[in-house]
């Protein structure tokens, strides 16, 4: 990546404890890499940076490992990919609840993407995620062995990444916005979801006649002119430093 220099010096100034807080509590107190989510010695990323008049408010700052972050800023991990974690994270909070998030995240590390035995009592941990089509789950009677002789039958279940789950997961860690395309949260799309699949990093996306873009989370609106409605407050930002849409419409202009 040209241009790439250590800016961790530059951003060790102080975040505001609230702000930090409230960051921390976005990413569930977890490294913001999906593949890395190691719990401790968090720090918090400026995604435009200080040097670049990025500023401490909370959706320019993502949490990561001391690895993730240096990572990043020896350009392993691009920009971009931190800016899709960041719309990510804010996309699944609204989706799904922690819970749900982690329980997507350890299927995608089982063997065949996986879960067995889950009994009828844990199956509701996995709802939010089966409405979705992220994960299918699957009754699978088993027998136990009594220890009276008897066998029974007990009602298990099985939960499974989909395919579509899988595409998800893939795409959340590499950093692909575009995985993000069949995000339950988004609504009134009418594309197929083949156009979601295989689509190549960089190839340009239509926007509607207008070049309006709808935000997932909150339905704001970007124009065509690179302005785009704030997540949080609500507040409008043009030209530079404003945030990275979730579709992969980045609209700001400086990038070299
Ligand atoms: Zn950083
Ligand atoms: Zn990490």
């Amino acid at each position: 990546m040209p241009g790439k220099s250590t800016k961790l010096g530059t951003e060790a100034r102080k975040v505001p404890l609230d702000v930090k807080r409230l960051v921390l509590h976005e990413s569930g107190y977890k490294c913001s890499n999906p593949a890395c989510r190691y719990p401790l010695t968090l720090e918090v990323h400026h995604l435009y940076y200080v040097s670049e008049g990025g500023g401490d408010s909370a959706e320019n700052l993502l949490p990561l490992c001391p690895n993730c972050h240096t990572e990043h800023h020896h350009g392993h991990i691009p920009a971009e990919s931190l800016r899709a974690w960041k719309m990510l994270l804010l996309a699944l909070n609204e989706a799904f609840d922690r819970r749900a998030i982690d329980l997507l995240l350890t299927l995608a590390k089982m063997k065949d993407q996986t879960i067995t035995n889950v009994t009828g009592d844990g199956l509701p941990a996995y709802s939010a995620l089966v409405a979705s089509g992220l994960v299918a789950s699957f009754p699978a009677l088993q027998t136990t062995g009594g220890w009276d002789g008897n066998v029974r039958w007990q009602e298990l279940y099985k939960a499974s990444l989909t395919d579509k789950g899988k595409l998800f997961v893939e795409g959340w860690k590499k950093g692909d916005q575009r995985a993000a395309i069949e995000l339950p949260s988004e609504r009134k799309r009418g594309h197929g979801r083949k156009r979601g699949q295989g689509r190549k990093r960089g190839q340009g996306r239509k926007r509607d006649g207008k070049g309006v873009i709808t935000d997932i989370r909150s339905g704001t609106e970007k124009d065509g002119k690179g302005v785009i409605t704030d997540i949080r407050s609500g507040t409008e930002r043009s030209g530079k430093g404003v945030i990275t849409d979730i579709r992969g419409e980045q609209a700001h202009e400086r990038r070299k």
